[in-house]
């Protein structure tokens, strides 16, 4: 099982502790984003051959083009071998979308030259990161982190080769996600932790971890399985 977001890098503990409770919960790999270059704690990262290290850079950081270039420096001058370009992307929380746009187009043509997937971080704004994808003349792979957008726009995603993965916050909502498990196929399907974010109602711990994901992975499948009795006399991939 494959923990397919988790900042390891930011949660309150040793890495090796973090790893080891998740491996007793069946966890046998780790995609560990970069929200500003690499993730933190790059040297303890390495040490793990369960751990895919990425590099990207999060909307957040859209203005500080010192801070990009220096970034991208940094990528183009290491020898470590990166798994994904991300996360990265457009969000409505933070200001500037022309800038936000600009990152995000500079991550992608990084992700096809690197011959990389990228990991998508979209907080509203929807429909223009799908023009973005759309208009690119050559897509990388892509993976839409802890999707919040609607069945339709995920649909449409989905057209253009894209995998959706899903997270606890997916549960706060189980209409919307019942009709999202109707549309999207098992073989674009992803599950994610996004830890310490994104913790689920039935943990009582501080932060989330990637232990915690065989149960939400469980919670979402009993949704899909009451989604509809067709499906439910299906026998699940997962
Ligand atoms: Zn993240």
């Amino acid at each position: 099982m494959i923990d397919n977001h988790v900042h390891l890098d930011l949660i309150n503990d040793s890495i090796s502790n973090i790893v080891d409770r998740a491996k007793k919960a069946g966890i046998t790999q780790f995609v560990v984003p970069g929200i500003c270059g690499f993730p933190q704690k790059l040297d303890e990262l390495q040490k793990f051959s369960e751990i895919k290290i990425c590099w990207g850079i999060y909307p957040k950081y859209a203005e500080d083009e010192e801070l990009i270039e220096k970034e991208i420096k940094k990528l183009k001058a290491s020898s470590l071998e990166i798994y994904a370009i991300g996360e990265c992307g457009l969000d409505k929380r933070f200001p500037n979308l022309e800038k936000q746009i600009h990152l995000f187009k500079k991550q992608l043509s990084i992700a096809l030259e690197m011959n990389k997937p990228i990991i998508i971080h979209l907080v509203g704004h929807w429909q223009k990161a799908y023009e973005l994808i759309k208009e690119a003349p050559e897509k990388p792979d892509f993976i839409l982190h802890s999707w919040s957008g609607s069945a339709q726009m995920a649909k449409e995603f989905l057209k253009l080769g894209g995998k959706i993965s899903l997270s606890a916050s997916a549960l706060s909502n189980p209409k919307k996600l019942k009709e999202l498990l109707d549309i999207v196929p098992n073989d674009r399907l992803l599950f994610e932790t996004d830890s310490p974010d994104q913790k689920p109602d039935f943990v009582s711990t501080e932060q989330n971890e990637p232990a915690n994901l065989p149960r939400i992975i469980e919670a979402i499948r009993e949704l899909r399985i009451e989604s509809t009795e067709r499906r439910a006399k299906q026998s699940l991939a997962w």
